[in-house]
């Protein structure tokens, strides 16, 4: 559908906020993902998760970070350019279970803060910790929102905890982590970031015994159409 953009703010060292408001309304569920192509048709299509969607005036909130040619050119485009938005899709959304455990790295946080909003804006959840590593402080997007979140945590009961790799302490995320909350094997684990991070981690998840169908993963590489 064809939809312009009507705000544009750098969030973080190369990663912008896109909101784009739709001409027409959608069905969202928070995790998925819209398909993006420019006005030209010159190029095809890419996938952007949807951070939020505000169906009052049909906006999408999008989080990018700037890679290659695709993005390049999106970091061009002005308010009130016009794209083409396609969606939502993806199966990368919550389940019934409300102890929840999220992991991102990078850019990988933009569905699991999603899913974050639309628990703590009414879908309802029993806990929630969201592990969330980048390499340096100036990376990482949407840290103000999640910090507010764990500072109000005795009222929310959403428990953050921020990583960064290769700046101050250096810390990283560790099986630990998880293995100290009570009960967590009973959670459900929503992985999202780059591929090593997130195979690597699934492997351990599965060493410590958490179950194969409580693990959800959404990976940013694109697999070609068979
Ligand atoms: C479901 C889904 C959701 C997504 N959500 C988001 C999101 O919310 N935000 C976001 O920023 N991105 C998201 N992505 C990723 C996005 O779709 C693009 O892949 C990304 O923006 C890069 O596009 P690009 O064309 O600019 O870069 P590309 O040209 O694809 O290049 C990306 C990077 O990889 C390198 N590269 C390219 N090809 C190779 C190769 N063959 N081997 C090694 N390195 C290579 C390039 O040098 C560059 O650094 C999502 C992807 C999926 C599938």
């Amino acid at each position: 559908m064809n939809s312009k953009i009507v705000s544009i703010r750098e969030v973080a060292k190369d990663i912008r906020e896109f909101k784009i408001q739709l001409d027409q309304p959608i069905r969202f569920i928070a995790g998925q993902y819209v398909m993006l192509m420019f006005e030209d048709k010159s190029k095809f299509r890419k996938a952007y998760s949807v951070s939020t969607y505000n169906a009052m005036d049909k906006t999408i909130t999008l989080y990018i970070k700037l890679a290659g040619e695709f993005t390049h050119k999106l970091f061009s485009l002005k308010i009130l350019d016009n794209l083409f938005v396609y969606g939502p899709y993806g199966k990368f959304i919550l389940r019934q279970n409300r102890k929840l455990m999220f992991i991102a790295g990078g850019i990988g946080i933009v569905p699991l803060y999603s899913m974050i909003n639309s628990l703590v804006n009414g879908q309802g959840f029993n806990d929630l910790r969201v592990y969330y590593a980048c390499r340096y402080e100036n990376e990482m997007a949407l840290r103000s929102e999640l910090e507010f979140l764990n500072k109000n945590n005795n009222i929310n009961n959403v428990h953050v905890k921020l990583y960064f790799t290769r700046e101050g302490s250096k810390e990283r995320f560790k099986i630990e982590d998880v293995t100290s909350v009570k009960g967590f094997l009973d959670y459900d684990y929503f992985v999202c970031g780059p591929e090593v991070m997130m195979n690597e981690l699934v492997s351990e998840l599965k060493i410590i015994g958490v179950p194969e169908e409580q693990i959800y993963k959404e990976s940013f590489i694109m697999k070609p159409r068979s």
